[in-house]
């Protein structure tokens, strides 16, 4: 007799595991699928042929502001503290980003020492542009120009291929221009990295579900039997790109292993202005491991790979509308993450996205 599930779910990223865990839990019977050859989506690692533990779809920093998240994650994983502090290098000098009074006074040679007078100095280079529209602008009307040529003109170039202009304001908002002179790339409370990784996270998490690895939906979808679909890749793959394809961005990744303990003073260095890559980052400064050696990771934007990032301007979300109403049509087909979603998720929204939906379905 075939087999029949209650809920086939498409992706093993934090999205699907925690909704195949949430719903094993009440007794679904649950099939997980990733056409990836592992479980954890992008937020996968693993110890690399040298032996050092490496992100191996960019850095992850774990923060979030939801307690409901921590406790949950909590149950899979214990915690070392870890805060990520970056830096940006320009013209061979590392400055604090997110910007802080710090960064300000090092780029302009200046002595700011209070919060009020980093707000009088902001003010002064503000441009006086109300309702930012775009990324560009979202800069210019907190920073004003000149940090906005130094930190992110360039390195949003890079990243997106694009002006600023055609980008959403949300992007170069996530990070901020601060007037004290906190310089972690977060200031929420809840900050840590899981004591033994990532993937550690999913195998507790996953332990009791059924999973077929290397294997797409679209290559099974007609010989599975379940009732309910949870999909949380990309969204309008599952509608074969019918109204188009939703511009995704890509990066490749260059790792390099150095004989020494660490390569550069901390985990993440930005480069808005020299190289094809955007960033160095050397994860162990953020897990802590204790080896002779280290592995860094150069990160180059590309078109071509999988979708890290949706790409968020007018024309896109428009597009993005098109196949969400389509989706909202269809009975029992819940489209969730940051793929399905088409949104500039991190790891804890999704994972909160992910509980509140457990919340809505569990009773079905
Ligand atoms: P994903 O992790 O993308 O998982 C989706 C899965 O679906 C994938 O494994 C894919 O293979 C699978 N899939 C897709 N289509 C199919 C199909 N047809 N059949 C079968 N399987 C399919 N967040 C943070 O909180 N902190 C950070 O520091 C951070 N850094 C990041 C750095 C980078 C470079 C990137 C790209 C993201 C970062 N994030 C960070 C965001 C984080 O990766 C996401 O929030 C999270 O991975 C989203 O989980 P998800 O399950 O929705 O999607
Ligand atoms: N950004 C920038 N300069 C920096 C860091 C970020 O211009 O030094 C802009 C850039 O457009 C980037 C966005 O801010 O894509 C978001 O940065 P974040 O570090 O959050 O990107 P992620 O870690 O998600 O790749």
């Amino acid at each position: 007799m075939v087999e029949k599930f209650d809920y086939l779910i498409v992706g093993a990223g934090f999205t699907g595991s925690v909704l195949a865990e949430r719903l094993n839990s009440i007794g679904k019977k649950v099939l997980l699928v990733d056409k990836r050859n592992h479980i954890g989506g992008n937020c996968y690692d693993y110890f690399d042929k040298y032996g050092v533990l490496t992100h191996k779809y960019g850095p992850h920093y774990f923060r979030t502001k939801f307690q409901k998240v921590w406790d949950y994650l909590s149950q899979f994983t214990e915690w070392i503290p870890y805060e990520a502090r970056i830096k940006s290098s320009i013209n061979n000098e590392l400055y604090p980003i997110p910007i802080n009074r710090n960064t300000l006074n090092l780029f302009f040679n200046i002595n700011l020492e209070t919060e009020e007078q980093v707000r009088e100095f902001l003010d002064s280079k503000k441009e006086n542009i109300q309702n930012p529209k775009n990324a560009e602008e979202q800069v210019l009307a907190n920073a004003g120009r000149e940090i906005y040529n130094a930190f992110f003109k360039n390195y949003t170039i890079k990243q997106w291929q694009t002006d600023p202009k055609n980008l959403d304001a949300s992007i170069t908002s996530r990070i901020s221009i601060r007037t004290n002179d906190d310089d972690r790339l977060f200031d929420y409370n809840l900050q840590a990295m899981p004591k033994e990784g990532y993937f550690k996270i999913f195998k507790n998490m996953l332990k009791n579900i059924k999973i077929l690895l290397n294997t797409d939906f679209k290559n099974i979808k007609n010989f599975v039997e379940y009732d309910k679909l949870i999909f949380t890749g990309p969204i309008d793959s599952f509608f074969d790109y019918k109204f188009g394809k939703l511009p995704y961005r890509s990066l490749k990744f260059i790792r390099e292993n150095y004989n020494k303990e660490f390569f550069q003073p901390t985990a993440q260095i930005n480069y808005p202005n020299e190289f094809e890559y955007t960033r160095i980052v050397e994860i162990k400064h953020a897990t802590k491991q204790k080896c002779f050696n280290t592995t860094i990771v150069k990160e180059f934007p590309s078109q071509q790979g999988d979708p890290f990032y949706p790409i968020l301007n007018n024309k896109n979300q428009e597009l993005y509308l098109k196949y969400k109403q389509e989706a909202d049509k269809l009975d029992n087909i819940y489209f969730i993450g940051r793929l399905a979603q088409y949104k500039y998720l991190d790891m804890d929204q999704v994972i909160n996205g992910a509980l509140e939906l457990f919340e809505k379905i569990k009773t079905k």
